[in-house]
């Protein structure tokens, strides 16, 4: 994708390349004829995570997706909830299968995830998606940390951009989750050939790695972990965080001082965030050609 469709100066516009990527995927779907099944279950009543899924549903529709919602209430068993993700297991016209999180307390958030089956996971969260990644066997992504990866090959790719040239360089990614910290190092290691370090909250002297970053990851969800201060001029920085402050979304760093040493940013709102929905299309839409491809009758 032309960086000058998605690059505004310093700022990595997400928002911008993941409706590049979603008209893609739409062109892609048409020509194959696919209908991608994408299905949702959301437990509870948790108001953000209404939005998200209303979100995704939107997203789905306009790409020509069929779109399911299932909506449960907040004392489902997990027998009850295990039980829809079974229905949708076998459910041929189904590709994407999606469990909102985060769950009500007394779920076991694992267990349901590993529920779905491999083929339909449209998060990347299944153990065996989460260790082809680690194997370096394609494999379906997390689409946060897939989002990312994509951003900066595209950066990469782009000849103009000679700061984007990240082979060999250090990646320092602080968060240690298995949704957004973990796999963004895999995909820094294995995809871009990146070196790279993971922090997190035990980690001695954090700034000392904050400054040695070519490109800095903050995936904490939590503000005042990284001194702005202490980026390297000319570093390529993430925020992946989401926060909520006075009615704004604001990510884990302040932009206005990173804006003067980075050579390019994720601005939040409208950088990490928009690619996260782009991907899950995505992964939906590769899970229903490999199914075709396979013969995959579910
Ligand atoms: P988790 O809470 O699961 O993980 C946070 C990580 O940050 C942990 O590994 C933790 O370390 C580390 N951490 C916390 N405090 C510190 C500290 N003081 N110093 C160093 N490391 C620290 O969160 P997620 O990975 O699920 O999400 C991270 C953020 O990204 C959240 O704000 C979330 O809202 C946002 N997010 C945004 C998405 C988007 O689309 N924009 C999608 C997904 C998430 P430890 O393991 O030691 O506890």
């Amino acid at each position: 994708f032309d960086p000058a469709l998605w690059v505004d100066g310093k700022r990595l516009m997400g928002k911008k390349l993941a409706e590049l990527l979603r008209q893609h995927i739409k062109e892609e779907t048409a020509k194959t004829g696919l209908k991608p099944g994408l299905a949702v279950i959301l437990v509870g009543d948790d108001a953000a995570s209404q939005i998200y899924v209303a979100g995704k549903e939107k997203a789905a529709l306009e790409l020509g997706f069929d779109s399911r919602i299932v909506r449960l209430p907040a004392n489902t068993t997990q027998e009850a909830l295990v039980a829809e993700i079974h229905k949708f297991n076998v459910d041929a016209s189904v590709h994407g299968i999606l469990v909102q999180l985060p769950l009500p307390a007394h779920l076991n958030e694992s267990q349901i995830l590993q529920a779905i089956v491999a083929e339909k996971d449209a998060d990347g969260f299944h153990y065996l998606n989460q260790g082809k990644l680690a194997a370096g066997i394609a494999a379906t992504l997390p689409c946060t940390p897939a989002g990312i990866a994509l951003m900066l090959r595209e950066l990469a790719a782009a000849k103009s951009h000679p700061a984007a040239d990240l082979t060999g360089r250090h990646a320092v990614v602080v968060g240690r989750s298995n949704i957004v910290g973990k796999p963004m190092a895999q995909l820094l290691l294995s995809g871009l050939n990146m070196t790279v370090t993971i922090c997190h909250s035990k980690t001695h002297n954090l700034q000392r790695f904050v400054a040695d970053a070519d490109v800095l990851v903050s995936a904490t969800g939590v503000r005042g972990v990284i001194d702005e201060k202490m980026v390297k001029a000319g570093a390529i920085v993430i925020d992946v965080g989401m926060h909520r402050i006075d009615g704004k979304v604001t990510g884990d760093l302040i932009m206005s001082e990173i804006e003067n040493k980075a050579s390019y940013y994720t601005p939040v709102p409208g950088g990490v965030g928009p690619m996260t929905i782009a991907m899950l299309l995505f992964n939906t839409y590769q899970n229903a050609q490999r199914m075709r491809a396979a013969g995959t009758r579910l």
